[in-house]
């Protein structure tokens, strides 16, 4: 294989790969604010629940002091009770009465459901804060995880740039400036595997004599659809395929 084609199969190698890493790292941020969303949104679970907790104790609360109240006033009746004179009064004394106990029976209830209420609202506050535990567990892994594949990146930016260098360095000045070119034309892929006679990136096919001479991979040729500098891999060989090959059409 001609040296420098060989060469540009290995800078796009690296490029594609310091292309990936960036494209992580960019997403770094999005990915912060999604996993602080998600920790948030259990948070609020939490917080909701507790607030309608609340909410119960205070109106059972409520609901208790008026069951109180009633009872203070169904012993004043009962006082007022025995010492009435008229049988008008009595009436009237009975008739307070009723009402206290009515009222009474009333809160009564509604104190009932209070507390049925209150279980549910335990249980899913219980629920929301072992949600939240669980949530935070995970995302501390993710977050470690997410350092650890950051420290990645870096390490294999620098690697790349490194290796890059020397490519360049070797590389003919002519070949290299074509190869940029492309590059920064094609979305930063250019150099392209041509088999069956077709370029594997933009799919067109190639006229026959182009196919054959990149066939012999000993000269810089391009494809004259997208321009990408072309090579060809020789069975069982198929193992060189860098990793910028599977990409769509550009
Ligand atoms: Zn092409």
């Amino acid at each position: 294989m001609h040296p420098d084609l060989e060469r540009l199969i290995a800078l796009q190698r690296l490029d594609s790969a310091a292309d990936a890493a960036r494209r992580h790292l960019a997403g770094e941020p999005d990915r912060e604010k999604a996993v602080d969303a998600r920790i948030e949104a259990a948070r609020q679970r939490v917080a909701t629940a507790k607030e309608q907790l609340a909410e119960n104790q205070n109106v059972r609360r409520a609901l208790e002091k008026d069951v109180a109240l009633h009872q203070g006033r169904l012993s004043k009746f009962r006082d007022q009770a025995m010492a009435v004179k008229t049988n008008q009064e009595f009436t009237a004394v009975q008739h307070e009465i009723a009402f206290a106990q009515t009222e009474i029976k009333s809160h009564e209830d509604k104190v009932l459901e209070r507390m049925l209420e209150a279980d549910d609202l335990t249980s899913a506050l219980k629920k929301a804060e072992a949600d939240l535990a669980a949530e935070q567990k995970a995302i501390d892994a993710e977050r470690r995880e997410m350092i650890v594949k950051h420290g990645e990146m870096q390490a294999s930016l620098e690697r790349i740039a490194v290796e890059r260098a020397e490519l360049v360095a070797a590389l003919d000045k002519q070949t290299l400036y074509l190869f940029e070119q492309v590059s920064k034309k094609r979305n930063g892929i250019a150099v392209a595997e041509a088999r069956g006679g077709v370029c594997t990136i933009c799919h067109v096919r190639l006229r026959p004599q182009v196919f054959n001479t990149v066939r012999r991979n000993d000269s810089i040729l391009q494809c004259d659809h997208c321009n990408r500098i072309l090579y060809f891999v020789h069975a069982p060989a198929a193992a060189n395929t860098p990793d910028a090959s599977p990409q769509p059409a550009s």
